[in-house]
């Protein structure tokens, strides 16, 4: 499975991990439980700092 939590966005105290079998799948969790609990992260950004957001989620995806 291919994983990204939240510790690893810099969510230090949200234990929620976002996996599936899919790297596209993770994101797309990781980017609707942001939109849910962490609204505040992506108020009033600009399309660029989004693009920034969902490249970090990216490069933090894992496999075990
Ligand atoms: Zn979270």
């Amino acid at each position: 499975m291919m994983h990204v939590a939240c510790k690893d966005l810099g969510l230090e105290s949200c234990p929620f991990v976002a996996e599936a079998d899919k790297p596209r799948k993770v994101e797309n969790m990781m980017l609707e439980h942001i939109r849910d609990e962490h609204p505040e992260m992506i108020a009033g950004i600009t399309d660029t700092q989004h693009s920034a957001l969902e490249h970090r989620i990216r490069e933090h995806i894992s496999a075990d």
